[in-house]
């Protein structure tokens, strides 16, 4: 847009309503500007990884130390089952979504506190939301940082179409951070080699997807999925993160290679 058409289109946007579609689709014209195009978003599964303790864990976080020269990553953590236990719990009691979220925010930040611990020797902060201004910083002077995965949202969450599990968890706050960054890649670190035709803790005859769209993905219909539901809603309108790996983080030198751009686990993306 030059400054002439910013001249005009700021008059249009000024004078005009934020409910006129035709308004609102040109707001979409400008390519947008990549905030942090050379890191990674890297997300430790919760139920996944972390809840299996340090016989999944210590591998991997020695795999993260040893990638820090050349990779920078912005980890996040999932929550996983003790958020399931609060969950159950705080339904029980009565609890609207907004609350559940709370909780489960509470327990992917446990988790992302102790992954940080174990990185701390190496200088690597954990970061709450109020902290991503200084992200660059961090980065640049520690090539990692850890957060919580869970978007903070909080009582504000809106309820799922069905039920009463806030349906934006861990997997979405990750994936949005690198949306909004425009990272390098998104990661996600889970205990299965990727995508199945179905949850291959439960069918054995579960095929393995390497490479999948999303508007494929929907189509098989799937009864189970290896990432939130969300994430795959959200990538349909992603203007940065239009795909994702999903790896096996229980086998070493995987993370190295998803992070080197090798194609290791599953591919979803969005086109
Ligand atoms: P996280 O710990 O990152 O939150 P989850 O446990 O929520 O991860 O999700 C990963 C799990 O999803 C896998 O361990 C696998 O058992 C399950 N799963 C369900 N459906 C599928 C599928 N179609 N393909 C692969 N894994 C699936
Ligand atoms: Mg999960």
């Amino acid at each position: 847009m030059d400054s002439e058409g910013l001249t005009n289109f700021s008059e249009a946007l000024m004078a005009g309503s934020l409910t006129d579609d035709q308004l609102i689709a040109q707001t979409g014209r400008p390519s947008l500007v990549n905030i942090i195009p050379d890191a990674n978003v890297v997300k430790i599964g919760g139920q996944s990884l972390i809840d299996r303790g340090r016989s999944a864990v210590f591998p991997l976080i020695d795999e993260i130390v040893a990638n820090l020269p050349r990779h920078k990553m912005i980890i996040g953590t999932g929550a996983g089952t003790r958020a399931r236990h609060a969950y159950s719990v705080g339904l029980d009691l009565k609890m609207p979504t907004g609350v559940l979220s709370v909780l489960g925010t509470f327990v992917s930040m446990q988790n992302a506190r102790m992954i940080h611990y174990l990185l701390a020797k190496h200088g690597v902060p954990f970061i709450e939301p109020a902290q991503f201004a200084q992200l660059p910083l961090y980065l640049e002077e520690r090539r990692a940082v850890v957060f919580f995965g869970m978007p903070p949202y909080t009582f504000w969450h809106q309820n799922p179409a069905v039920g009463r599990i806030p349906p934006h968890r861990t997997d979405t706050g990750v994936y949005l951070v690198s949306e909004v960054f425009g990272t390098r890649s998104m990661i996600f670190v889970k205990d299965e080699r990727g995508l199945f035709t179905a949850d291959p803790k439960k069918d054995r005859h579960a095929r393995f997807i390497p490479k999948i769209t999303v508007a494929e993905l929907e189509a098989m219909d799937l009864q189970d999925v290896v990432v939130e539901r969300a994430v795959l809603e959200l990538m349909k309108a992603a203007e940065n993160c239009r795909s994702i790996y999903i790896i096996n983080g229980l086998e070493p030198g995987n993370l190295t290679r998803a992070l080197n751009g090798e194609h290791v686990g599953t591919i979803i993306t969005a086109d």
